[in-house]
């Protein structure tokens, strides 16, 4: 099978309608529907791969509103489940004139936090070639033992573990704790995506020097990778390790572009599991992720920015 099932949260952004002001100044808001685990789902959908989400929305207007997102946006939502008696989760997002990102969360709790490990849908986390997941649903209880029994039914049932960590800080109640939670899960992955600025966060060193970012790598895993933004990628392979440039364009908002790079690089992967011992192949599929990434900060939004594989190949070959 190709499919990849995402796991963790799903939210509402309302980001200011004009740029670099703080949340006070901002006259007003849009709608833009994110997540990072929803955004790697449509994202892999968006390539014309096989994608679900498992998750938790509040059964509010939001909460259906995303729900019909994944769906019109071809995921499968059938192991969405919604919360009667807590609301969808919202978050306040400014790029301020300093670049500084500031957040503002409505999430106490929202529903995404109250998935329990009896509500998770075997059927479909069982058909996963692919389970992917973030750190945000590790922060509180029942999610988080709803995310690692998640995890164990995926890995029973031969599924590879990718994991992207997000150490957004205002979501924790310390560094300290986010640092200790997000590694707790470390060493059960296959496939670990990090940024420059997460190597630091997890490392304490401002290096992604090979001698840096392989303090992050377990004998277990298949596959580190750290974004590098403009630059590309760094990779790391059991029997091979390199760097792969991204390809030139004129960057608008970069959100949502990790989340793009993990979708491509998880649908090259369920299509060719094989690209993860055969260096050229790895390479290829991790171009194809790069343009993914690079196009998805041509466009304002994450979801909306998401290329179709035809755009990706065009990329990739006007090159
Ligand atoms: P996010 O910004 O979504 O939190 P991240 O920090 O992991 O995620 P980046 O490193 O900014 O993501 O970008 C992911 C990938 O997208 C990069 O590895 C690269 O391939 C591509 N990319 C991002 N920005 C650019 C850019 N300005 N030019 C070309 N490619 C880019």
């Amino acid at each position: 099978g190709e499919l990849v099932v995402s796991f963790g949260e799903m939210l509402v952004d309302f980001v200011p309608t004009v740029a670099g002001v703080s949340l006070a100044e901002a006259p007003a808001f849009l709608k833009a529907p994110g997540g990072a685990p929803a955004n790697v789902s449509i994202a892999v959908a968006r390539l014309g791969g096989e994608a679900a989400f498992v998750g938790k929305l509040g059964d509010d207007e939001f909460g259906r509103m995303l729900a019909a997102i994944l769906r019109d946006n071809g995921v499968d939502d059938g192991a969405v489940v919604f919360d009667a008696g807590a609301r969808t989760a919202l978050a306040f997002v400014t790029l301020r004139a300093d670049g500084e990102r500031e957040f503002m969360f409505y999430r106490n709790p929202s529903a995404d936090m109250l998935l329990t490990a009896d509500e998770l849908n075997v059927d479909v986390i069982k058909r996963a070639t692919v389970f992917h997941y973030g750190s945000i649903s590790l922060i509180a209880e029942p999610c988080r033992s709803a995310h690692l029994r998640a995890m164990e039914i995926a890995k029973e049932a031969g599924a590879l573990l990718s994991y992207d960590p997000n150490p957004r800080e205002a979501l924790w109640s310390s560094r300290e704790e986010a640092r200790t939670k997000i590694l707790s899960i470390w060493d059960q992955a296959d496939i670990v995506k990090v940024s420059e600025s997460e190597v630091e966060f997890l490392t304490g060193i401002d290096s992604v020097e090979d001698d840096v970012v392989m303090k992050l790598w377990r004998p277990t895993f298949k596959l580190l990778l750290v974004t590098l933004g403009g630059k590309g990628c760094k990779y790391y392979a059991r029997d091979f390790r390199g760097v792969v440039p991204s390809y030139k364009i004129q960057q608008v908002d970069t959100t949502g572009a990790g989340d793009a790079f993990v979708g491509a690089l998880l649908r090259k992967i369920v299509q060719d599991p094989s690209s993860l011992q055969n260096q050229e192949k790895l390479e290829e599929a991790i171009k194809f992720a790069n343009a993914c990434g690079a196009i998805t900060t041509t466009k304002k939004g994450a979801i909306p920015s998401l290329p179709t594989e035809i755009e990706v190949l065009q990329l990739m070959e006007n090159a």
